[in-house]
C-alpha cells in the first residue's frame, strides 16, 4: 500500500507555470499553478 504512494508520487509530472510554462520549484506554499515571476504579476 504505502509503496504505490510512492509510486504515485514519483510518477507525478514536474508542476509547471500556466502563464510561462516555466518549471516551478517546490514549495511551501506551493498552492497556486504559477510561478513567482507571473504570481507577481
Ligand atoms: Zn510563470
Amino acid at each position: 500500500m504505502l509503496e504505490n504512494v510512492v509510486e504515485f508520487f514519483k510518477n507525478l509530472p514536474e508542476k509547471v507555470c500556466v502563464q510561462c510554462g516555466d518549471k516551478i520549484e517546490e514549495q511551501s506554499e506551493c498552492y497556486s499553478n504559477t510561478c513567482d515571476k507571473c504570481n507577481s504579476l
